[in-house]
């Protein structure tokens, strides 16, 4: 008989839990999340010994019980609730060498609920660099359980604890600290109301709820009658709880942990120091950023220009094998380039993430976020959210995506939601072909007027970034204290394992889960553009050729025309005339409609949309432009004036006009509610933007 057991992995961020996680449960492991939040759940199996098979939680990362944010409450929630399928049967609490006393912090904690815990200490690796000795067997009759060293990086350890693991049942469970001795009335009136329970258990779940209400009550003693104390009471309980606890373990360490300090802290100090200057590394951090996006840049345009020809090829390659017909057209033009229009972004988001993983890893990324923290939290953002904002202006996906390494939910919705204001490469082609058509291509003082147009597109999109976030700062309610854990790790080789692991994890769930989306939203806008309702669209070849019957067309050009009625006519092109009226004001016609729709695919597609409105092969730039140029409204006045491609260029840069971006923001935020919100708010902004911009320059 097999027994299954479930264990806990818990510990301060970064201390080595998934590294421990992943050298317990190997490739056995699913990702998913906590329902109704975003916090990542990570499960996975291992064989501890013949008999006994663990299911291993990878919690995320706490500091204490007093939950104060999302991911915390996790923990919380899961520990108090003994009905929980998750609850464990024994706890690994997985510390690092260097911290230990803050890590005990929580390992008391946990200790106190009475649930068998493990104490591993990770990192043991760096042990003999930094100095540090510890008495193990001493450590252990003090806390009252086993500890384990571990290096995950060496691989030593991880057997000694399976074994541990299997005998979880000897573990004592001896209070560390009694709650009595935090506070004795208040205490011992508790125990007198709810005698058969545990006290430390009764004081979180009421603790729980001053710090943390927003998720749904489980079932619990009712404690109302001991929550009617004032607020502050409790709080100064609470915080006598911890200087207790730090009391016990200062004494604890005192006579089981020494270190002799030695020059590599030294050397850490002196690179610290540059990293983290208030000039010198500001430089360092915009010179590695500046590398970092220019190799993005140059590194993916070859894989994304063979992507994009491999899938055109293939497009081809199954129209000539296939009949033709709906199912041909549907598997080419919906399916194939729908998929084209995912891969596409796989070297962007692998190259971007090969870089994140390798500056989280060396330690530098937490210098960063000391480094910008300060100027970004007044705008609600987080020193994290600098690189998502500048990898924006490569494509707001992987930008998105990159915003997992925040962890206060609120600065990582903000900067989700702000993202997509910075100009993206997707954008650069329309701006390219309006500016080119409406701003003088003239110079003043050796500045040109065209290039200063496309810098101030890119500013707009920034300050409008920053903007909204100090705005949805404002009215976002925050559920937890953001408040600033200086925490600098030390400086390590990256583990080329970890950065592996991360490029593939992040690629693969993008392709999986945001690609549903937009291949379906792709199949939606092809079908959209290849039917209308109707006998205008089903005969357009009869049609435009009576239109045309007395002049003397090439077979191209009547092609063009034909597809032109035929766009004219689609369930688009109707959309693009219905909503004529409404962009009227904004200085556009019916067929810009159209290409604005159609952008919605991807905004670079607003110039083919045109080309195949204006029937001119969508290859041919220089064509679709004087085409362009030589568009007249009904007044007999220039389309494309000044103000209507200010109007346009405006909207661009404010409308969220992109399914790949929605899909993944609803990936991410595991909700459509954010999406939509996104949607409907960029759009209108983009609407009245444009619509001020017309009506003062008409
Ligand atoms: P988590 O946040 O607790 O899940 O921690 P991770 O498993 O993500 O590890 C945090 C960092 O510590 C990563 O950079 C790991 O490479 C590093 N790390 C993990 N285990 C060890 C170890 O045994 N020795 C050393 N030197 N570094 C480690
Ligand atoms: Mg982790």
């Amino acid at each position: 008989m097999i027994k299954n057991i479930n264990v806990a992995l818990i510990g301060n961020p970064n201390t080595g839990k998934t590294s421990v996680f992943n050298a317990l449960t190997g490739l056995n492991q699913k990702v998913g999340n906590y329902p109704g939040i975003t916090v990542e759940k990570k499960q996975g199996i291992c064989r501890l010994d013949r008999v006994t098979k663990a299911r291993i939680l990878d919690l995320p990362g706490t500091y204490s019980l007093n939950a104060s944010s999302m991911d915390e409450s996790v923990v919380v929630e899961l520990l108090l609730n003994k009905n929980n399928p998750d609850f464990p049967d024994v706890v690994v609490v997985v510390a690092d060498v260097e911290n230990l006393k803050r890590n005990l912090l929580l390992f008391t904690q946990i200790k106190d609920l009475e649930i068998p815990s493990v104490l591993v200490i990770n990192m043991s690796d760096q042990m003999q660099r930094k100095g540090i000795k510890i008495d193990l067997e001493k450590l252990e009759k003090k806390l009252n359980t086993k500890v384990v060293l571990i290096s995950t990086r060496q691989n030593s350890g991880v057997d000694q604890l399976k074994q541990i693991l299997v005998d979880y049942r000897s573990i004592p469970s001896t209070l560390i600290l009694d709650p009595t001795n935090i506070d004795q009335d208040y205490f011992e009136s508790l125990g007198k109301a709810f005698p058969n329970q545990s006290l430390y258990k009764l004081w979180l779940v009421i603790t729980q709820d001053i710090n943390f209400t927003k998720l749904e009550r489980q079932k619990v003693p009712d404690t109302a009658q001991f929550k009617t104390q004032p607020q502050s009471y409790l709080k100064k309980l609470q915080q006598r709880e911890t200087i207790k606890r730090y009391q016990t373990i200062n004494q604890i360490l005192k006579e089981t942990y020494r270190v002799n300090l030695d020059e590599t802290t030294d050397l850490r100090s002196k690179l610290d120091n540059l990293l983290i200057h208030k000039f010198w590394g500001y430089v360092v951090f915009f010179l590695i950023l500046l590398t970092i996006f220019q190799a993005i840049f140059d590194w993916s345009s070859v894989p994304m220009d063979f992507i994009d020809s491999s899938f055109a090829r293939l497009g081809e390659w199954t129209k000539a094998q296939m009949p033709a017909g709906i199912l041909t057209d549907l598997i080419v033009e919906g399916v194939i380039s729908g998929l084209g229009g995912i891969v596409i972004f796989i070297p962007q988001i692998a190259f971007l993430f090969l870089f994140i993983s390798i500056l989280e890893e060396t330690g530098y990324m937490s210098r960063v976020v000391f480094l910008m923290d300060r100027s970004l939290r007044k705008f609600g953002l987080s020193g994290k959210s600098v690189v998502p904002l500048i990898s924006g202006t490569a494509c707001a996906i992987p930008a998105v995506m990159a915003t997992r390494n925040i962890e206060n939910w609120k600065e990582r919705l903000i900067t989700i939601l702000v993202v997509p204001f910075t100009t993206c490469s997707a954008r650069l082609p329309v701006y390219m072909i309006l500016i080119s058509l409406v701003i003088p291509n003239e110079r003043l003082l050796g500045i040109s007027y065209q290039g200063l147009t496309l810098m101030g597109l890119y500013l707009i999109g920034f300050l409008m970034a920053i903007v909204s976030a100090s705005i949805l700062n404002r009215l976002l309610q925050s559920t937890n204290k953001s408040y600033f854990v200086v925490e600098m790790p030390n400086y390590k080789l990256p583990l080329l394992k970890n950065v592996a692991f991360t490029v593939w994890e992040k690629t693969r769930s993008f392709v999986v889960e945001a690609g549903k989306i937009i291949l379906a939203i792709s199949i939606l806008l092809w079908f959209m553009a290849s039917f209308g309702p109707g006998k205008k669209f089903s005969n357009a070849e009869q049609i435009v050729a009576h239109q045309y019957f007395n002049q003397v067309l090439s077979d191209s050009e009547l092609e063009n025309k034909i597809a032109s009625f035929r766009l004219e006519n689609s369930y688009i092109g109707i959309l693009g005339k219905t909503i004529e009226p409404m962009i009227l004001p904004l200085g556009y016609d019916w067929k810009i409609g159209i290409a604005l729709i159609s952008s919605f695919a991807a905004r670079e597609v607003f110039v083919g949309t045109l080309a195949t409105i204006y029937s001119v092969g969508s290859d041919a730039q220089e064509t679709i432009k004087s085409r362009m140029d030589g568009e007249i409204r009904k007044d007999g006045t220039r389309l494309f004036n000044l103000s209507t491609g200010i109007s346009l260029m405006l909207f661009y840069a404010f409308a969220m006009q992109c399914m790949s971006t929605l899909a993944i923001v609803k990936k991410e935020t595991n909700s459509w509610k954010w999406p939509s919100i996104q949607l409907f708010s960029m759009t209108i902004i983009a609407y009245i933007v444009s619509l001020l911009a017309y009506q003062l320059l008409k």
